[in-house]
């Protein structure tokens, strides 16, 4: 059901998976949706602009866009996110300090750059994508579970700092997903992965994309801080 009026959303990695599927969900609630990529232009009919979230400059530029074709963001989802997989001993550090930049330290300039204008609004939505590898951790993903970790407590201090103005801050946390992110483990493994989860399947993107949307409905105004879990119960208790 499209909501009454329309609201200026921006997804960040919004190309591709999650992003794209929450995209879907958006626009078919009548919203005016930008999505960002990094390297590959989308080919589907959203607003979309080139934005890789370690650089300050790009994301300075994509809001400016975004600003001058919608106006002000009003829901920011930050879901941008990257893996560099390997065992603590053979981790780079580099690819540790990459995934936390796009991570992490790529939420923290998103959302600040977001806040500006929603602080004057004094009215907004931020949501970002976590995983549940942030609450249980993974072998063999240590630098990818630690900025994920990291956005539970960036989130629940902004939603401290912003909830005065009507600014709520929450986290999805998915499990195993359908997306390229995954595929890339192989049948086998995901397989395997699918079988640790209660419900015995890995999730789709539009099952993180609708709990996404809720959280930015007038039905969610009163949570904030919240870390979601859409995992198929993996990881219960957490
Ligand atoms: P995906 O299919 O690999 O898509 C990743 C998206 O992020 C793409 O749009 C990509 O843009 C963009 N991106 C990557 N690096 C970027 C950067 N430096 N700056 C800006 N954008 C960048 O990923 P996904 O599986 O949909 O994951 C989306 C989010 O959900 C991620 O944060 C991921 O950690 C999280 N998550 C995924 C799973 C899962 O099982 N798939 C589970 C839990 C959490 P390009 O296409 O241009 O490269």
């Amino acid at each position: 059901m499209a909501t009454a009026v329309s609201r200026v959303v921006l997804i960040t990695g919004g190309s591709r998976g999650i992003g794209l599927a929450t995209a879907q969900r958006f626009a078919a609630l009548g919203d005016n949706v930008a999505i960002t990529y990094n390297t590959t232009p989308p080919s589907g009919d959203f607003f979309a602009v080139q934005c890789d979230v370690t650089k300050q400059t790009d994301v300075e530029r994509a809001f400016t866009e975004v600003e001058a074709k919608f106006g002000p963001v009003e829901i920011l989802i930050s879901n941008a996110g990257i893996t560099r997989d390997g065992l603590l001993l053979r981790m780079k550090e580099a690819d540790f300090a990459e995934v936390i930049d796009a991570n992490l330290t790529g939420a923290f300039r998103v959302a600040k750059r977001a806040t500006q204008t929603m602080l004057r609004a004094r009215t907004g939505r931020i949501i970002f994508v976590s995983s549940v590898v942030g609450l249980l951790g993974q072998a063999g993903q240590a630098n990818y579970a630690a900025s994920k970790a990291g956005l539970v407590g960036f989130a629940r201090s902004l939603a401290r700092e912003l909830g005065s103005r009507s600014i709520t801050v929450n986290v999805v946390a998915p499990g195993p997903v359908d997306t390229d992110m995954t595929r890339t483990l192989g049948a086998e493994k995901l397989e395997a992965f699918a079988q640790l989860v209660p419900l015995g399947r890995i999730a789709t993107t539009d099952e993180i994309a609708g709990v996404i949307t809720f959280l930015a409905s007038t039905d969610a105004a009163y949570i904030t801080g919240a870390v979601i879990p859409v995992d198929g119960g993996l990881g219960m208790g957490h």
